[in-house]
């Protein structure tokens, strides 16, 4: 008898495209809209939340709002988003502007009161529904290229009444692609140990045979067992080079629905689990993603629509099958992958795996586990890995060695460093590194010291030690000198730099009274616009103030003249 168990891994209302409203939305901007990153496109921990919109390569483009509602939200931060505004609409939906140079004047008008208010560049505000109205068409914004933005242009994006985004193309935003997505590899998985793809039992790739009508044969394969696949797909649009995410990826087995994966809406509690979808050794190792095409277990995904035996196929000796992928893009232009199989037990290539389990600690998934050596402890909560797991656990000195970052983690796991027996006159300098890239390079975690101990979190495997900084910050003018006129100066700027613990914070007042300055740590300035009208003086001190992470700080005084 044949067992059939239909899984539905979470209930998930299904939308169709006509319960979005269409002609809502405008598009953000009044140029042709090229996208350099589309919704739910895989990025290094998330998915992206929104459609990457091209600037023509400039800042400083008019931002439109997308339909009239209210300022629900503004938030300026160093990193992540930048400048961001957040504006609700009456039917319930939110948009959100991201990397913004500026507002426009009524916001940032409002804006800058608030950061002079609370002495920061750094805000977050919630301006209540009758204080910023937005009308239709209004200007809110100034497209830029700020906080963790690489290069100029708009992050937009819809959210709806729960902050879940959705891809704004479902509201009628449209942009030109005629192209089908395309495929640059696939590859099988054995789900356990009896199975085998083409004499082995791991993942293998397969040989892709490009046709001319842009779909792909793929080169026969013998299996036999629980096999699952994968595959490295991405979508180009007809008016930009870029390798886009894809909207949709069904899987067949012999005519038979296998999975679904819908990427059109996602939550934000979800997004770090992008690395349970995309095999994260390979990513890691070889800096592509494959998106794998079935579910492993603890994969809280939203995306996958549904799933017959979580995506995986099984394959009898002595059979013949087919096995399909359907790729989309938004405009539901689709590319196949078709993978013929010949159902066949062979015998194992059995390669010695003899592994050496020296230094190794098994980490498991549904309990807590903690590692000790030396001065060195290490703390894993239940639910930190997805799979019990065996990591190599090492502490040499002051160097801990833990495992490579080719495992993925649901969390933070914590380091502690017990320093009682240290000497040292600047013990309050030393934190926590990360040793990173092929250089090796000391990278600052944040660290906490209580006591004699100092403990940082991280979600990444590696080689941690103790580093020391007791080097100051350096504050160098860019645009000025001391004891100058600066009567035709629009901006004041400072270049502020941290060697090894990096800069924590800064903060600068002229004539004793706080002025904004702008950071941008992309180049490492600080800018303040005279237009902020705090200089009314002829004779002015400026003062700054900039500290690292373990509390060394600089102080840069001049002064200036204006009239
Ligand atoms: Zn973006």
């Amino acid at each position: 008898m044949k067992k059939f168990l239909l899984l539905f891994l979470i209930p998930l209302i299904s939308y169709s495209q006509s319960e979005y409203p269409q002609d809502y939305f405008r598009d953000p901007l009044d140029i042709t809209l090229v996208l350099s990153g589309t919704f739910a496109e895989l990025r290094s921990s998330h998915f992206h939340s929104g459609l990457d919109i091209k600037t023509q390569r400039k800042v400083g483009l008019k931002v439109y709002t997308a339909a009239e509602g209210y300022v629900s939200r503004i938030k300026i931060s160093h990193y992540g988003y930048g400048k961001a505004l957040y504006i609700t609409h009456p039917n319930g939906y939110t948009s959100v502007y991201a990397h913004l140079q500026k507002f426009s004047d009524r916001l940032e008008k409002y804006i800058k009161e608030c950061q002079y208010d609370k002495e920061s560049f750094e805000v977050e505000v919630f301006p209540s529904p009758d204080e910023l109205p937005i009308s239709t068409d209004e200007v809110i914004a100034y497209s830029g290229n700020t906080g963790g933005s690489g290069g100029p242009h708009l992050h937009f994006e819809i959210r709806d009444n729960q902050e879940r985004p959705i891809n704004p193309m479902l509201f009628g935003i449209d942009v030109k692609d005629t192209k089908q997505p395309f495929v640059s590899g696939v590859y099988a998985y054995p789900k356990d140990e009896n199975a085998i793809i083409n004499g082995k039992n791991e993942r293998v790739p397969l040989r892709l045979i490009p046709q001319k009508t842009g779909d792909y044969e793929v080169e026969k394969i013998t299996a036999y067992g629980n096999v699952g696949f994968g595959v490295t797909s991405y979508d180009k649009q007809d008016l930009a080079p870029n390798n886009n995410g894809v909207s949709n990826i069904q899987t067949f087995f012999n005519g038979n629905k296998s999975l679904e994966i819908d990427f059109k809406r996602f939550s934000f509690s979800e997004t770090k689990h992008i690395k349970r979808l995309i095999d994260y050794e390979y990513f890691k190792t070889k800096r592509s993603r494959i998106q794998k095409l079935f579910i492993q277990k603890n994969n809280p995904l939203s995306l996958y629509k549904d799933a017959y035996d979580n995506g995986y196929i099984t394959i009898e000796d002595s059979t013949s099958s087919v096995y399909k992928v359907r790729i989309q893009d938004y405009k539901g232009n689709e590319t196949w992958v078709n993978i013929p199989i010949n159902g066949k037990k062979e015998l194992l290539d059995k390669q010695s795996q003899e592994q050496d389990i020296s230094n190794k600690s098994l980490i498991y998934s549904d309990q807590s586990t903690t590692l000790q050596s030396g001065n060195v402890t290490v703390n894993f909560y239940e639910n930190t890995v997805y799979d019990d797991t065996m990591i190599d656990f090492k502490v040499s000195s002051d160097t801990l060695h833990l495992h490579e970052d080719q495992i993925p983690l649901q969390k933070n796991f914590y380091i502690n460093y017990d320093l009682s027996n240290y000497k040292s006159e600047h013990l309050d300098k030393v934190f926590i590194a990360r040793l990173y890239g092929y250089y090796k390079k000391p990278s600052y975690v944040s660290t906490k010291r209580k006591g004699n101990t100092l403990s940082a979190g991280s979600k990444t495997f590696g080689i941690y030690t103790l580093a020391m900084d007791t080097v100051a910050p350096t504050i160098e003018p860019v645009n000025f000198q001391d004891k100058k006129w600066l009567s035709k100066y629009r901006y004041l700027k400072v270049k502020i730099e941290d060697e090894l613990s990096g800069i924590s914070k800064y903060r600068a007042t002229i004539n004793g009274k706080w002025i904004l300055m702008e950071y941008d740590y992309k180049t490492n300035m600080l800018m303040h616009d005279f237009n902020d009208n705090i200089v009314k003086d002829t004779r002015n001190e400026l003062k700054i103030i900039v500290t690292d992470n373990v509390g060394n700080s600089s102080t840069f005084e001049a002064i200036f003249f204006r009239k």
